[in-house]
């Protein structure tokens, strides 16, 4: 019988299938995917808190210094935090460094394994369709668990959908983010292109209901960022859980991490940061709870998760409120504007630290 039985080798079951190997726990990870970065989900931008969590080689990152915000019309301006940095990220080439990393420290990892449900049983788990055994089942299989589902924990309603297109070569001058501001192509969020790692990458969010209308956004920005001659080299979409951490996101021996358990930003809708660092905090809690019979693993992360009100807040508001209107009208040249802009992209000391800042009209 193993410890741990972890489903999904993404960000956040890697993150706790390595720890707790290193912890000395005996830990296997299911992937349906037949190989890592087969089928990657995600932007991959990593901010640079999520850089400190786990180190990755220079070669697989580009440093992005500032980010860029566009208004609806493109009026735009520059935000930028002294010593801040996020990193595109070459993301297949990530993942199969996770992966061997994880496997480094001792865990084993089937890949092209897809779990399709469990039974909980007197004192352990059984994988449905399988002779494996574990003590505990973590769930790290993303926005739309299975692992959930089969358990009865509660799954995620509140979604963003994200579509995002990769176009060959990059500007490799070019050091920011650029956020559109764009309600008619993006409602609910917003479009980005992303001068990543040899390749650019757009894309953009949106509410669920909604349409995510990225060919017009891409033909919208084509001629400020030469796309129209570059060939799209790969597509991918997924959803984003933005509801917050799921009220009931553990059981008796389940327990879920990383989108699975609702561990996004409400707001930036960014989850690698938090999959990697909730991923080992869980398994942390982890190790205590099966060798020493402490408290169950999700009770110690629903007390390091953040509450989030303030974010929920903000998110609340950025549904309802007339941010494109508010940005035309220059919001972000006030210095107040910016702060709030810099909060959102660069953290809670974001507010304090933005340097050179500058308004550009360029519709
Ligand atoms: C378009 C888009 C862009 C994004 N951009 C960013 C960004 O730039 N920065 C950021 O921080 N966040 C971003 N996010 C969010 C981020 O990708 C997720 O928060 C993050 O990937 C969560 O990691 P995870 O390990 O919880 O889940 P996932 O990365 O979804 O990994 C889940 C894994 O489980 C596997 N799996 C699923 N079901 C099964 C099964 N039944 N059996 C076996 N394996 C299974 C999957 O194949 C997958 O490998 C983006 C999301 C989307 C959709």
């Amino acid at each position: 019988m193993h410890d741990v039985v972890v489903v999904g080798a993404g960000f956040a079951g890697l993150a706790f299938a390595r720890r707790a190997a290193e912890l000395g726990l005996a830990v296997l990870v299911l992937e349906r995917q037949e190989k890592p970065g087969d089928r990657v989900r995600t932007t991959g931008i990593l901010v640079r808190e999520a850089c400190g969590e786990w180190t990755v080689p220079p070669e697989l990152v580009r440093r992005i210094r500032r980010v860029k915000v566009y208004t609806p019309t493109h009026r735009s301006i520059e935000l930028e935090r002294r010593d801040y940095f996020f990193a595109a990220t070459d993301t297949p080439r990530l993942m199969r460094h996770l992966a061997r990393e994880t496997v480094g420290a001792g865990a084993e990892i089937r890949f092209g394994e897809r779990f399709r449900g469990a039974t909980v049983e007197d004192g352990h788990v059984r994988a449905k369709g399988t002779d494996l055994r574990c003590r505990l089942l973590v769930g790290a299989d993303g926005a739309s668990s299975v692992v959930a589902e089969s358990v009865g924990l509660d799954r995620n309603t509140r979604v963003l959908k994200g579509v995002e297109w990769e176009f060959e070569g990059v500007d490799e001058t070019d050091r920011c983010l650029h956020c559109f501001v764009d309600p008619e192509c993006a409602p609910g969020y917003i479009g980005w292109v992303v001068p990543g790692v040899g390749i650019t990458q757009v894309g953009l969010a949106v509410h669920s209901r909604a349409r995510a209308r990225l060919a017009s956004f891409v033909e919208r920005i084509s001629g400020r960022f030469g796309l129209s001659d570059r060939r799209v080299v790969a597509k991918r979409g997924g959803i984003i859980p933005i509801g917050g951490l799921l009220p009931n996101f553990y059981s008796d021996r389940v327990l879920l991490i990383g989108d699975a358990a609702g561990m996004v930003s409400p707001l930036t809708a960014g989850g690698i940061h938090n999959a990697y660092r909730y991923g080992r905090i869980g398994a942390d809690a982890a190790w205590t709870h099966l060798r020493d019979g402490g408290p169950h693993p999700g009770e110690a992360l629903r007390r390091a998760y953040p509450k989030g009100s303030l974010k929920r807040l903000a998110r609340w508001g950025y549904d309802r409120l007339p941010v494109g209107r508010a940005l035309e009208a220059g919001i972000l040249a006030h210095t107040l504007g910016r702060r709030v802009a810099g909060a959102v992209f660069f953290g809670r000391e974001g507010s304090d630290t933005i340097a050179g800042a500058s308004a550009e009209a360029t519709p």
